[in-house]
């Protein structure tokens, strides 16, 4: 039996497509000239399918997001600007979507420094010196920091604050860049800066694994170099600059971005301290 359905096609129509081959799109009733309904993007294919049929699908569409998204972080991180050049001039189907790409990274890489103890703030206190944490006690205004109902409360509201407070660094990024490309669109500074923040989240994770402090002094060097080398060549590729005008805005961006860092850092502590 039908589904009772009072917007159904003419009833010529509907006995055309319940009989194979399929013509019209189950989802929006449009003309279906490909494997693909080109108003709404429904997959051509029966209401109801066989088990294989399904289970063929579902395995399709997850690996196609799942190859989707290493191959676009590598072409991220192997070509800067390339990705965003290619997306903000319409190729966007081979691409995970910046947003999606960003949220994706920085949840893997909160979850794997949460795994590691990175933020976990008696971890953090381990080998500080009692004068040190005498010190922070009396600027922050805590009683005792080695207590454990403190430190658990802490390390909760880290846990809650540092993943919302992620979301707005790549904005905030996009207005530093809207203001030194006053007259291009918000949207094209909004991709860049998903994409070049989702590689420095995906590349600054490899610095949170223990290491000794000189390896760490020469990862941080080498990120900040990289940072800036990656931004020349952005800058470069998405929106054309060249000379004197790349390195000057370069230079501003760098430091937009130490700013922007430092104020969701403070932030982060403000909110965590504030009422603990
Ligand atoms: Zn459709």
């Amino acid at each position: 039996m039908n589904l009772p359905n009072p917007e159904s096609q003419e009833p010529a129509a509907r006995s055309e497509h319940e009989t194979s081959p399929q013509t019209l799109c189950l989802n929006c009733n449009s003309p279906l000239t490909g494997p693909f309904c080109a108003q709404c993007g429904q997959r051509r294919g029966p209401a109801v399918m066989s088990t294989r049929e399904w289970l063929r699908q579902a395995a399709d569409d997850l690996v196609s997001l799942d190859y989707k998204l290493p191959r676009t972080l590598w072409q991220l991180i192997r070509q800067p600007g390339h990705v965003t050049r290619e997306y903000l001039r319409g190729r966007r189907e081979r691409f995970t979507r910046p947003i999606r790409l960003y949220i994706v990274i920085s949840a893997i890489s909160i979850a794997a420094m949460s795994t590691i103890g990175v933020m976990d703030l008696s971890n953090l206190l381990k080998d500080t010196s009692s004068e040190d944490l005498e010190l922070l006690e009396q600027m922050f205004g805590i009683e005792d920091a080695s207590n454990p109902v403190f430190l658990e409360r802490f390390n909760r509201r880290v846990n809650t604050v540092f993943p919302i407070l992620n979301l707005v660094s790549p904005l905030a990024f996009a207005i530093v860049l809207k203001l030194l490309y006053w007259r291009r669109h918000l949207h094209e500074h909004l991709v860049l800066s998903f994409h070049f923040t989702t590689v420095m989240v995906a590349v600054s994770s490899i610095l949170v694994i223990p290491m000794p402090s000189v390896l760490l002094v020469a990862g941080l060097v080498a990120l900040a170099v990289g940072c800036c080398g990656y931004l020349v060549l952005a800058l470069a590729r998405v929106y054309g600059t060249r000379g004197a005008h790349l390195a000057v805005r370069t230079g501003l961006l760098m430091i937009g971005v130490v700013i922007v860092t430092q104020l969701i850092s403070a932030a982060t502590f403000m909110i965590v301290l504030s009422n603990l």
